[in-house]
């Protein structure tokens, strides 16, 4: 897109294009939902939780899986979106040749690292997941692998903090409703 391109008009682009890339994928909780609620969910929560405005932030949320789940590449992304976001999405996006465990001890490790950018986009995406293992967790999750989930979620949070203090504390209050045995 041309340089000039207004804000409003990459934002669509970027939901347009991430709800293609996704077309064919649910969500995995019971109601199996379009994938695509998932980057609307997390670009909501920055723009109307977080006060973000940076159309640079809220596309590279609306795409933030497009590369770790779908087919799409960065020089796709690039193309289309320009470098800067392309190279945000890539900084969320795990390496998926790597095992499950080694992918989840990266993201503690590297959270401190991201840019402010990638940092909101995680921040976001964190508490949206959080939200849906509350909501409409995954079939079969025990309160042990929701706790699970949540402390490893706090950890890759806690790598960054200072970031955002209004969305941190959406981050902390949604924590607060950890799964305990007995609560849920
Ligand atoms: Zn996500």
């Amino acid at each position: 897109m041309s340089p000039n391109t207004p804000p409003i008009a990459l934002i669509f682009r970027a939901a347009s294009f991430a709800a293609h890339k996704h077309r064919d994928q649910q969500r995995k909780g019971a109601e199996a939902s379009p994938y695509i609620n998932h980057p609307l969910a997390v670009a909501d929560v920055l723009a109307s939780e977080g006060g973000v405005e940076d159309a640079v932030v809220l596309c590279a949320a609306l795409l933030h899986d497009t590369v770790e789940d779908t087919q799409t590449t960065h020089a796709e992304l690039a193309a289309v979106f320009g470098p800067r976001i392309a190279d945000i999405v890539m900084e969320v996006s795990d390496d998926k040749r790597l095992p499950k465990e080694e992918r989840k001890r990266l993201q503690i490790e590297h959270s401190p690292l991201l840019s402010d950018p990638a940092k909101l986009v995680k921040l976001a995406d964190k508490i949206c997941n959080l939200r849906d293992i509350l909501h409409a967790p995954p079939m079969g999750w025990t309160v042990e692998r929701k706790q699970a989930y949540f402390d490893w979620a706090k950890q890759v949070v806690d790598g960054f903090r200072g970031i955002n203090p209004r969305l941190e504390a959406v981050f902390d209050a949604v924590y607060a409703q950890r799964p305990m045995l007995g609560r849920v």
